[in-house]
């Protein structure tokens, strides 16, 4: 089997920022929604001291009637916001035709799981030099998401950092099943950095804090989680959302290893 990707190598988002010393703590809402309620998410959050900023602007939503996201709107307020903070931001391309677009506002790239086998996708951004957040295949095998790496690299962009977001399995108890095997075995196969995203690895706010010292304990180099300053009223994943006042607490416990 062809590999690049072998070799640990250090992963750096600025100058300020890059993976494997302590956990990297990305948060923010699920989707971007207005200016308000990005910028005081995350201002609450920067003051906690999450490193980056997430949110959706084009959003893969099961249903076609659910919102699909800001679009090119949600972008430029995550740009200014990520500007005002001073805190990079990450969002998720779903199609190759916006790259240009992307590179204006956002300093990571996310490919989403829907999209792990969206080869002209992993194509496009593997051309670029922009880090890029790759989350497993709701399905995908270890090996496909290894190889959606190697899509990623062979293109020239070795700036990946993998994440794991839960698998389908027989049980719907949670939404998915987090597959936390996956993190020390991707460490090992690939060098790169790998994060956990326990809000859609489990979909239940409860699970989160558990999962992630979970992650953490088996070598994950960050976490992703969904957070709302206001959950009640979010437009999507708002039941795994968690408030400001649980994410300050969480970042206090899973910190204080
Ligand atoms: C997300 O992180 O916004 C998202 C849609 O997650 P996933 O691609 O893991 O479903
Ligand atoms: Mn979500």
């Amino acid at each position: 089997m062809s590999r690049l990707l072998r070799e640990k190598k250090v992963i750096t988002i600025n100058e300020t920022l890059s993976f494997g010393e302590k956990p990297v703590m990305i948060a923010g809402p699920c989707t971007i929604e207005s200016y308000e309620q990005f910028y005081e998410t995350a201002k609450g959050l920067k003051a906690i001291g999450v490193d980056v900023l997430r949110g959706g602007a084009f959003k893969p939503r099961t249903s076609p009637y659910a919102f699909q996201g800001l679009g090119e709107e949600g972008l430029e307020i995550m740009s200014r916001v990520g500007r005002e903070l001073n805190i990079p931001v990450v969002s998720e391309l779903m199609d190759e035709t916006n790259l240009a677009m992307f590179e204006n506002y956002v300093d990571i790239l996310q490919v989403g799981s829907r999209n792990m086998y969206n080869y002209a996708l992993l194509k496009v951004v593997g051309r670029t030099q922009k880090p890029v957040i790759l989350k497993r295949g709701m399905s995908a095998t270890i090996h496909e998401w290894i190889m959606a790496a190697e899509y990623i690299a062979s293109h020239g962009n070795h700036n990946i950092i993998l994440c794991e977001r839960g698998i389908r399995t027989f049980d719907n108890y949670t939404r998915n099943t987090l597959d936390l095997t996956a993190v020390p075995i991707m460490k090992a196969e690939t060098g790169l950095p790998v994060i956990v995203d326990p809000s859609h690895g489990t979909g239940r706010r409860e699970l989160i804090l558990p999962m992630s010292k979970a992650a953490l304990a088996c070598g994950a180099d960050g976490l992703m989680v969904e957070v709302h300053y206001k959950p009640e009223e979010a437009l999507c994943d708002g039941d795994q959302s968690l408030d400001l006042d649980m994410y300050r607490e969480f970042y206090r416990e899973v910190m204080s290893k």
